[in-house]
């Protein structure tokens, strides 16, 4: 068989190729292995070695100690830097995530012995080719996530592995093999012990990759049911009403699949109709109802998120649209709402907006669709006409400002700003108020008809 080649960044090369000179073994390894194999652009590149810590550093012009602890050196060249890892064993784990020690080894097969998945566990060299020592490259071949030697034990090691198989299956579009499956089934209450940052992380790898519907495997492997139960309650939750073609679960992912990759349009998507469990009703004729659940759904978003540990933009961003992504579904939209909407959502969001109503819709049954299609195309007409008028959204595209209002005789404190509030509301339902004169003169009768307020 011809060998085959990878093309090294140079640094790369260069520094496995000094380790060489001084008489060490060093390789590319793990990731970066797995996605030149695959003609994707890896996009960072660990180095292992035989040689110590010390050892590399004393081959190294300009190093920092990344974590000489387990192993790790960063090589300097030029702007870059390159980790490179020694050779290591991890010792016993108790907590089902850090080894208690790690020690180091001489023998590359030791250190991919270590390392989660066949795929992951491949080093390489200019000079020996790719190693593969556990079966990786037909795994590759086969497009199969199957963790290294004994699954069972690899995931009681380390239980983030768990999500890990998963998010990679979705990454690449991958499966996971049957055995890697059995025992995520088995050891998946683990991920109890794992730490809600890198949950986070995974899961959004997982949703942001090209095959979000991954996450229906993460169900059927009882991952969900640990870390989003609120998921496995949708996937169990049918949806009988002529809009709808999927179950809420179902309908979700087609959902996530519409909307762009993007972290929070993903998790927008994955939580829009998450209330609708909750919200269920059933009528008379047997069609079921959701009230409100676009409401509740943007609370319960919010307590998954904290949950999460996710940063507040991202949460504000997700709330507003699970909150508003139902606005405008019954056809009755006037620019005068529309206005009303924009100033809360805000119209530099407009195109969240739209991007998730438009993939709710097409997550939906055929029914109406024609309409509904058009209706959506009516709100966007209505939205650039707003935007070309420049109509007055918020307090400040307001005519007038907290000092005009105090001029004529609004003390200042909390008044000044209800009366802008008050003003703002008439100029939604009317943008030809905004103008100066007529503002002041509505604050006027505004404060003489309601004096106990002012
Ligand atoms: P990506 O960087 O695209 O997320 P990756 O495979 O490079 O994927 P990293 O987290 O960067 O993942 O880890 C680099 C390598 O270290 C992996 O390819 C794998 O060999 C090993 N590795 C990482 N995390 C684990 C783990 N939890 N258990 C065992 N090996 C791991
Ligand atoms: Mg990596």
């Amino acid at each position: 068989m011809d060998k085959i080649k990878i093309t090294l960044p140079a640094q790369v090369a260069e520094i496995i190729d000094k380790l060489n000179s001084a008489g060490y073994e060093a390789y590319a390894v793990g990731g970066c292995v797995r996605d030149s194999l695959l003609g994707r652009e890896p996009h960072d590149w660990d180095i292992t070695t035989s040689a110590t810590p010390y050892e590399v550093k004393g081959i190294f012009r300009r190093t920092v100690d990344t974590g000489i602890k387990h192993g790790t050196v960063t090589v300097l060249l030029g702007d870059e830097g390159f980790e490179v890892t020694t050779f290591r064993v991890d010792g016993e784990y108790s907590d089902h995530r850090h080894p208690e020690e790690v020690s180091f080894t001489r023998e590359l097969s030791e250190d991919l012995l270590r390392r989660d998945f066949t795929i992951n566990a491949m080093a390489y060299s200019e000079p020996t080719g790719v190693v593969d020592l556990y079966g990786g490259l037909s795994d590759l071949e086969n497009k199969v996530i199957k963790a290294v030697g004994d699954p069972d034990a690899r995931f009681d090691e380390d239980a983030l592995r768990i999500m890990r198989a998963v998010r990679f299956a979705a990454q690449l579009g991958f499966t996971v093999e049957e055995n890697t499956k059995a025992a995520i089934v088995r050891h998946a209450e683990f991920l109890r012990d794992v730490s809600a940052e890198r949950i986070e992380t995974e899961l959004t790898k997982l949703i942001t990759s090209p095959h979000p519907e991954k996450l229906i495997d993460a169900y059927q492997l009882g991952i969900t049911a640990v870390i989003l139960p609120e998921f496995d309650k949708m996937m169990e939750t049918p949806q009988n009403n002529p809009f709808h073609k999927y179950d809420v679960g179902r309908h979700t992912i087609a959902v996530m699949q519409n909307v762009p990759a993007v972290r929070a349009m993903r998790f927008a998507a994955l939580f829009h109709d998450m209330a609708k469990p909750e919200c269920k009703t059933t009528d008379e004729a047997g069609i079921d109802h959701f009230k409100m659940h676009s409401v509740k759904g943007a609370d319960m978003a919010v307590s998954i998120m904290r949950r999460l540990k996710m940063d507040n933009d991202t949460i504000k961003r997700v709330k507003r649209l699970v909150y508003w992504h139902d606005y405008g579904i019954k056809g009755d939209v006037t620019k005068k709402s529309l206005r009303r909407m924009l100033s809360q959502f805000g119209a530099e969001n407009f195109e969240d907006y739209y991007s998730i109503r438009q993939a709710d819709m097409l997550g939906q049954s055929d029914y109406m669709l024609e309409e509904k299609k058009a209706n959506l195309l009516r709100i966007r007409s209505m939205y650039e006409e707003i935007i070309a008028e420049a109509d007055c959204l918020t307090i400040k595209d307001l005519k007038v400002g907290g000092s005009d209002v105090m001029a004529i005789g609004v003390p200042a404190g909390p008044e000044v700003g209800k009366i802008l509030k008050y003003l703002l509301d008439k100029v939604l339902d009317d943008p030809s108020c905004n103008e100066k004169e007529k503002l002041l003169q509505m604050a006027e009768a505004y404060m003489t008809e309601r004096p106990e307020q002012s």
